[in-house]
């Protein structure tokens, strides 16, 4: 089994609908530190998982730079971005989404 890791850093706003008071719901901003994790058990045929390039492709040209809220069709939580970047990338197992130094969230497929 063959395992990539991609990191990338996604600077975006996001503002969050929540069923509480809080300061989130306010139009903020994060340097998000997203890592993608893809696995395969054979190489494809350029002898790779998945190309680097296309992750980053993927996460920082849907989501760098943009407001999340216009781009992404649900509440912009760190959990739900994690798990729309691990169904965007067939290979991909487990993403994981730093929103600061000390708030992470990860998603993995069952
Ligand atoms: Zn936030």
């Amino acid at each position: 089994m063959y395992t990539v890791i991609k990191r990338m850093e996604v600077s975006a706003a996001h503002s969050l609908r929540l069923s509480y008071p809080s300061k989130c719901e306010n139009l903020h901003g994060h340097n998000w530190i997203i890592t993608v994790y893809c696995r395969s058990r054979e190489l494809n045929a350029d002898g790779m998982v998945e190309d680097f390039s296309h992750i980053k492709e993927v996460v920082k040209g849907c989501l760098d730079h943009k407001n999340l809220n216009e781009v992404l069709p649900f509440n912009p939580t760190a959990e739900n971005i994690a798990r729309w970047v691990c169904e965007q990338i067939p290979t991909c197992f487990k993403v994981q989404v730093q929103e600061s130094e000390s708030n992470i969230a990860v998603y993995e497929k069952d």
